[in-house]
């Protein structure tokens, strides 16, 4: 399948890290999925520990929004027109976010990235963002720019294909540094509208802001009359009911989602200040739009999905996630291997690294080769983790105890692995 696939498509997937470049060996094509378990082509199954990168929260094929999905499918899959789903939607979102007043739905966490600094632009007046080394935004232009090297440093495009126009605008900052977020305000007076953050990072790894962190961006942009803009694409509905909003209550003027709220459907969404929403075409000046926007089969699939997430859910997600932490931690301790298990409410990763990791730089430091031969001994045993050393592993409540035994029965291996792998 890879092979016919890597004719027709480049490099054989529809979103680069699919293809385990940075792992090596053959991406294993998916044909089902139920509660925590995938199955391949080859009829292999895995206990899966990516979710879909987040929105599987309840596992795979839950009963519930299978069913939301078929009767909405019954009525038709696109109309073109408002319809009853995405208020009910919206209405959810806005329950259960306090700073969210007023919410856009849309089809990707890419378009609500792009759509929100369209927004603080044309809210504010002003051209410049502030976005961080280390965090993804989705694909959006002016967001690729991630420092690490000194091109981007300076605002220039990291992939060819942007333009210096287009990232020009863009200040990268290392993550967890309020002075250089100070500075970068002293250097721009009047000239940025938005800082834009994930909320909690978990595309670096996991890396969660320091005590403070959000709340001295959020107050070093109100001084500075420019927007905070909080990314809880990844976090939303995931860290808690109210995502990581929930676990800092720091008050973004927008917010953008996705990931869960779609049910593994495309639906996304951006929203928050009443006031700032109000700019948005049609009632405001700001234009933005989708052909799918809102699409009944998809906020159908997302508001089944939110609805089952009550209390319950997220208490046994948590214990599940603090389970396989401390297995994975005491599996590597035991073979010697240098680690840090990273964690931000569920989301938790695996830095190959005693030292502290605060940031992108320090996360590079990590001794990436270690995952790699961890991660294809854990594969070997019927376990799926993200193919890189930089990215979040999700659980969800369907992560039974047959599941957690899967993996802690594939972990001492795999640790060994780690131990004597070599660079
Ligand atoms: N923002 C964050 C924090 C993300 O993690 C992602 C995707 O992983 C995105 C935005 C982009 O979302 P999408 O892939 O739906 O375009």
């Amino acid at each position: 399948m890879f092979d016919r696939a890597s004719v027709v498509t480049p490099g054989g997937v529809n979103s680069p890290v699919r293809a385990f470049q940075a792992v090596g060996g053959t991406p294993r094509f998916m044909v089902s999925g139920t509660g925590p378990y995938l199955t391949d082509a080859d009829g292999r199954e895995y206990v899966d520990l990516v979710c879909s990168w987040g929105p599987m929260i309840l596992g795979h094929s839950h009963p519930e929004v299978i069913a939301a999905v078929q009767e909405a499918v019954s009525r038709g899959t696109s109309f073109g027109t408002p319809g009853e789903g995405e208020v009910a939607l919206a209405e959810e979102i806005v329950a259960r976010i306090d700073p969210v007043e007023q919410v856009r739905l849309v089809s990707s966490g890419t378009e609500a990235t792009m759509s929100a600094i369209r927004l603080a632009r044309g809210f504010t007046g002003r051209a410049k963002v502030v976005k961080f080394a280390g965090c993804y935004h989705g694909h959006v232009d002016a967001l690729l720019a991630a420092a690490g090297s000194g091109v981007a440093t300076f605002g220039l495009p990291d992939t060819p294909g942007v333009t210096g126009a287009t990232a020009g605008d863009t200040i990268v900052l290392p993550y967890n540094d309020l002075d250089a977020v100070r500075a970068a305000f002293a250097a721009h007076p009047g000239e940025i509208a938005c800082v834009i953050t994930e909320a909690s990072p978990g595309n670096m790894g996991v890396v969660p802001p320091a005590d403070g962190f959000n709340a001295g961006l959020k107050e070093l942009c109100a001084a500075n009359g420019a927007l905070y803009i909080s990314d809880e694409v990844m976090t939303g509905f995931r860290t808690s009911k109210a995502g990581w909003y929930g676990v800092d209550g720091v008050r973004p003027d927008l917010m953008t989602f996705g990931k869960v709220m779609g049910g593994g459907f495309p639906a996304a969404a951006f929203g928050g200040r009443g006031d700032v929403m109000a700019h948005l075409a049609p009632a405001g000046p700001v234009y933005q739009a989708g052909t799918l926007s809102g699409n009944p089969v998809a906020t159908a699939a997302g508001l089944a999905q939110l609805r089952l997430l009550d209390d319950a859910a997220y208490a046994k997600i948590d214990a599940v996630s603090a389970e396989l932490r401390s297995l994975v931690g005491d599996a590597l301790t035991k073979e010697g291997v240098p680690h840090t298990v990273s964690a931000a409410s569920n989301m938790f990763s695996v830095f190959f690294t005693d030292e502290p990791v605060r940031d992108y730089d320090d996360a590079k430091k990590q001794d990436v080769f270690r995952f790699t031969a961890f991660f294809h001994a854990m594969l070997e045993r019927g376990v799926y983790l993200p193919p890189s050393a930089f990215e979040s592993w999700f659980v969800s409540t369907a992560h039974d105890e047959r599941a957690v035994e899967r993996i802690a029965a594939a972990l001492p291996a795999a640790a060994r692995a780690a131990a004597e792998a070599t660079a």
